[in-house]
């Protein structure tokens, strides 16, 4: 058994011996919001957003963007479990700055190894074959950051699935304080009417 997988094992059964009152959750988030983030490691949306089990959901992907997966999860979170207000965090220091599709499909077409990245830019240093394949997939990186937040809020907003009262907020996650800043244009562009 790999030394990850008997960590995660460990760690489940400590979590699970003092589960307690846990047992009686509901299905529905109990504080009635969602939160679309990135999935990056250095953020716990449980703590920066100070959630308990059962109070919310949290939808991850790479960017917190609004993409037509995201948006599935959160019609269903509004449609069937009641949530009444949604947040969109992104991140300061995001890794979807940092490449373009043009560059993660050419490294794919390398090879499906993990590439290295140095001030010249990636390098793909694996075996091949790669695959064409990423061609049709839009991985939806960003160059600007609060531009990002913007136009997931707005896309979000626009959907014809999404009804017009539910306020989206649009915030930055700062991994070098913690703090969560508001990007007003997303929060204006989220409004409800
Ligand atoms: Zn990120």
């Amino acid at each position: 058994m790999s030394q990850i997988l008997q960590e995660v094992l460990a760690a489940n059964a400590q979590y699970q011996a003092s589960f307690g009152e846990k047992t009686n959750l509901q299905l529905p988030p109990a504080r009635g919001f969602a939160i679309l983030t990135c999935m990056d490691a250095r953020l716990d949306p449980a703590k920066y957003a100070g959630l308990a089990e059962g109070d919310a959901h949290v939808i991850r992907n790479a960017g917190g963007r609004a993409s037509d997966d995201a948006i599935r999860s959160l019609v269903i979170s509004y449609k069937l479990l009641g949530t009444k207000e949604w947040f969109v965090i992104h991140h300061t220091d995001c890794g979807m700055q940092y490449f373009t599709d043009d560059v993660i499909r050419e490294l794919l077409a390398q090879s499906l190894e993990t590439a290295t990245v140095d001030a010249t830019g990636w390098h793909d240093v694996g075996q091949g074959p790669g695959s064409d394949e990423a061609r049709f997939v839009a991985f939806l990186p960003f160059r600007d950051l609060a531009d990002s937040v913007v136009e997931d809020v707005a896309r979000i907003r626009r959907h014809p699935l999404v009804p017009t009262t539910i306020p989206i907020y649009g915030y930055i996650y700062d991994v070098k304080s913690g703090k969560l800043i508001e990007v007003p244009a997303a929060t204006k562009a989220g409004s409800v009417g």
